[in-house]
């Protein structure tokens, strides 16, 4: 069965019995029963304690309190037998004396655990059970989540005689002596009956590679009756070869399950894109690069390292849930801890090493940190000082990705107003023409055409004639199309900067007009009043560099946004005694068109109905038509195209 086999007591050494405390009965169902639904954690526990142990015995070495065989193979060995239903972790580190073994892991500090037990009994809470086992130290016995047994072979780096412990669960233990000759301690879990998935490879494999994949100490795994395992008997272990045969199976390598020195522990200088790629692929099972990452070593007093990657995302909405994960120390604690990164920043992916949080943490406790807190402003400022440097030194890429991010870099502004004072200079606007101006450069150049605010659209196909007559004007327009992005305009317009932002189709007539004049026409006035059947629609008449439009609609940036306002609060069940605002629309005619010039010409009949068809096309250039008008401007066309 196992190697050390039970050896009789000697004098000095004496079998003892005992219960781990009077309270026992108390701890041992509640390990069963709170943990269950993270029963995976039991193998996190006993693996981080075996990597604990050597390098306790490492930091011994660097003390100089001991010296170490130098080709010393320091190793975690997990062994898991179907056949016997045990999982084995072995290590070769610190071991245990008799008296260390009685202190560590028979006099369990339960006093505080049985304390916070009794006052969450019944609390079927995972998290408050997680809470309890690491802060109690009660990591060992998380073993009992899935074993009925447990023993513990262990022989101390002091020359020690060896110890064995057996302990069921109902808590009773027996330390006797044993011969284990090498230093280290093997924990045998005897796995119950009901928990045998614990026995499949598999299963194992996937804990290892959740919790453990990154842990400083090589892991090796060896699964009774696998492939190439130990004693493993399969054609491909067998075969014969020819002498000096190079194939893989002839060399047979065997590889720990673990990276002991992941990327983030390394310095960023030493890293190339192609690492940070791969390392992403791997960890986040993502086969496209991430956009771009930001490698993290806060010292002193943070001390916390960590690499964030923001992911590429096709889809609009895709998995706007992100992953960032925790660890400490190299091992993995949680996933996606939303009180470490802003909600706002949620859709990053990445890896946080937190030493100074203790290795089981509750959500609680890290909603009332300071020191996440403060992690937590330092992302946010890596984050901006990345969008900095990007949009700085290498403004390609930054223009490359931010079709991607923008939306995301908008809602954080809005959100924070530090981290937009952060990013302000590098916060991108798109253009009309697919390039991508900073509001700094756009103002800059707005200045040559006389102009002094951002003209934006809501909607490139919409609005396309606005569009290309301000374009034809020598002026730039940005998109904001997305449904948030308005109120991102009144977040920049309302922080004192002395942004104004114009949409196309408001009051655009001086940025488009050749000359000053501006005057109105009775006559036309009437005309249009008529056709339109708006006894109030303002018309003004304006002379246009673009000769070939007659006439545009226009509504006040003021009135428009009202309007929307009031949509948004009737959207969200408010209402304020009417839900829409009567938008104030002004009809601009064209002087310099030779249409309008036609039109002032004829009379009648004919005139009305060639102002009815501006009318319509100006309407169907401003907005969507109805279903009737859009029948009623084509019986219009119709109509005109069998005059002619
Ligand atoms: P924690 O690891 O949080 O202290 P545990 O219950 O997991 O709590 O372990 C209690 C103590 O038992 C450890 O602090 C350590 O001193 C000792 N111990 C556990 N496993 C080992 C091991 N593999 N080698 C040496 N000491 C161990």
């Amino acid at each position: 069965m196992h190697a050390e086999r039970m050896i009789n007591l000697t004098e000095e050494f004496a079998s003892k019995k005992g219960g781990i405390s009077v309270q026992t009965e108390h701890i041992f169902p509640v390990i069963k029963r709170w943990l269950y639904s993270d029963k995976d954690i039991f193998l996190r526990e006993i693996v981080s304690n075996a990597s604990d142990a050597i390098t306790k015995l490492k930091r011994l070495e660097a003390l100089g309190h001991i010296t170490l065989d130098a080709d010393e193979d320091f190793r975690i060995n997990i062994t898991v037998s179907k056949s016997e239903s045990t999982i084995t972790v072995e290590d070769n580190g610190i071991g245990m004396t008799n008296e260390e073994l009685e202190k560590y892991i028979c006099q369990i500090a339960l006093s505080g655990a049985l304390e916070f037990i009794s006052q969450y009994e019944g609390d079927g809470e995972n998290d408050s059970a997680n809470g309890i086992i690491g802060h109690f130290g009660l990591g060992f016995y998380s073993s009992f989540m899935v074993s009925d047994t447990v023993e513990l072979f262990t022989k101390s780096y002091t020359g020690a005689p060896a110890v064995h412990w057996s302990c069921d669960d109902s808590g009773e233990y027996e330390i006797t002596e044993c011969d284990k000759k090498t230093k280290g301690t093997k924990v045998v879990m005897h796995v119950s009956e009901s928990e045998k998935e614990y026995l499949e490879g598999d299963k194992i494999r996937e804990i290892l590679n959740t919790y453990c994949a990154f842990m400083p100490i090589d892991i090796y795994l060896d699964v009774e009756g696998e492939e190439h395992g130990e004693g493993c008997d399969c054609e491909e272990c067998h075969h014969e070869h020819e002498d000096g045969c190079e194939c893989d199976e002839c060399h047979y390598e065997e590889k720990p399950v673990n990276d002991k020195s992941p990327l983030w522990l390394k310095q960023a200088s030493e890293c190339t894109p192609e690492m940070y790629n791969e390392f992403y692929h791997k960890v986040f099972k993502d086969a496209r690069d991430p956009l771009f990452y930001i490698h993290i070593n806060a010292d002193f007093p943070l001390n916390f390292k960590g690499i964030l990657f923001f992911p590429r995302l096709d889809a609009e909405y895709e998995s706007l849930e992100g992953q960032v994960k925790l660890y400490y120390n190299q091992v993995f604690v949680a996933d996606n801890i939303k009180e470490v990164i802003p909600d706002y920043l949620l859709m990053l992916r990445g890896v946080l090493d937190c030493p100074e949080l203790p290795l089981n943490v509750s959500r609680s406790y890290l909603q009332n940190n300071v020191y996440i807190k403060k992690v937590a402003a330092h992302i946010v400022k890596k984050v901006a000082d990345k969008l900095n440097a990007l949009c700085n030194v290498d403004r390609d890429k930054y223009e490359s990705i931010w079709d991607d991010i923008h939306l995301f870099v908008e809602y954080a502004c809005m959100r924070d107003n530090k981290f937009y004072e952060k990013v302000k200079p590098s916060l991108l606007l798109r253009i009309t023409d697919k390039s991508f101006m900073t509001i700094e450069e756009y103002l800059e150049a707005a200045k040559e055409a006389n102009e002094n605010v951002i003209y934006y659209t809501s909607d490139v196909t919409l609005q396309a004639q606005y569009v290309s007559m301000l374009n034809a004007a020598g002026i730039k327009v940005a998109i904001f199309d997305k449904p948030f992005e308005t109120q991102f305009i009144s977040m920049l317009e309302g922080y004192g900067d002395e942004i104004k932002f114009v949409r196309v189709d408001s009051d655009i007539a001086d940025a488009l007009k050749s000359g000053d004049e501006k005057d109105e026409d009775e006559a036309l006035t009437a005309l249009f009043r008529t056709v339109s059947g708006n006894d109030a629609l303002k018309v003004e008449i304006c002379a246009l560099r673009d000769e070939s439009i007659p006439a545009f609609l226009t509504v006040t940036e003021e009135s428009r946004r009202m309007e929307e306002m009031m949509k948004m609060y009737a959207r969200s069940g408010m209402s304020f005694g009417q839900d829409s605002f009567p938008l104030d629309y002004t009809l601009r005619l064209n002087r310099s068109s030779s249409i309008i010039s036609r039109l002032k010409a004829k009379d009648g009949k004919d005139a009305e109905q060639i102002a009815d068809y501006i009318y319509r096309l100006a309407c169907l250039a401003n907005r969507k038509l109805s279903t009737e008008e859009m029948k009623d401007f084509l019986n219009a066309s119709f109509e005109i195209l069998s005059k002619l």
